[in-house]
């Protein structure tokens, strides 16, 4: 089965400094992975290295068996949403999902009325006029609307209170139960991976420093750092 997100001694610098170094993981598609670390850990790095926004300047990776963004067919497989990714608060709900038709041929646009409604989102409303929550919910319907095979989330939670956390998290787990979809979100709470990760990747200091399947990750944490919380 082809690997959501394959690397081979994957690593990054920048001047002196190593942002990732020598990253070797295979995350199988279809799961909901959680990358997890401190400050400066190197998750930002990697998913835009994933993302196809940075190149590496050692070792290999692999995007759905292919080399990220080589093109648009590629791209369009792909949804990033960075740490602020922009709504453009001039522009209406319902502009940006026209604008979101307009740019990617995979478009569903019925996906994403109807998620606009669920969540409850004025579709005449500018998005400068809506909460952080609401800007967030927002660009997750942008992401997952572009039908992509791969969703890579950057602390998408980061900025928010508990509630629109809550609910930002629910949107994504129902995301992944409607469409066929691997995702990888990172974040430095393992309260909120926990609750709706399958597979864990934990970044310490530019390393990989555990991989695996949520449970078995979890038990190891809980027994030799305590009960969840900020990493
Ligand atoms: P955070 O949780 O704070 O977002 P992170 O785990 O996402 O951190 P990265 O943003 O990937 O970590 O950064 C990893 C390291 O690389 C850090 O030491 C950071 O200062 C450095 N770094 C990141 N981007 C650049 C850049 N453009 N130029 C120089 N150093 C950078």
């Amino acid at each position: 089965m082809t690997a959501a997100l394959q690397t081979y001694g994957l690593g990054k610098r920048y001047g002196r400094r190593w942002a990732l170094s020598d990253c070797t993981l295979r995350i199988p598609a279809g799961r909901v992975v959680g990358l997890i670390g401190p400050n400066g850990a190197g998750k930002t790095t990697l998913l835009k290295l994933a993302a196809g926004q940075l190149a590496p300047t050692v070792g290999g990776i692999e995007v759905l068996g292919h080399r990220p963004a080589t093109g648009p067919a590629q791209l369009s497989r792909v949804s990033f949403v960075a740490q602020h990714t922009p709504t453009y608060p001039d522009l209406s709900v319902a502009e940006h999902l026209r604008m979101g038709a307009g740019l990617n041929p995979r478009w569903d646009a019925g996906l994403a009325r109807e998620r606009i409604g669920r969540i409850g989102l004025d579709p005449g409303q500018r998005a400068g006029k809506l909460s952080g929550g609401q800007r967030a919910q927002l660009a997750l319907v942008m992401a997952v609307a572009k039908r992509p095979e791969l969703l890579l989330l950057d602390e998408p939670v980061a900025a928010l209170d508990p509630l629109a956390r809550r609910e930002f998290l629910q949107g994504l787990v129902e995301a992944t139960a409607e469409q066929e979809l691997s995702v990888v979100l990172s974040s430095h709470v393992i309260a909120d991976l926990e609750r709706i990760c399958d597979y864990l990747v934990v970044l310490v200091g530019s390393q990989v420093r555990l991989a695996g399947d949520v449970e078995e990750l979890l038990a190891t944490h809980h027994r030799l750092i305590g009960p969840p919380g900020d990493l």
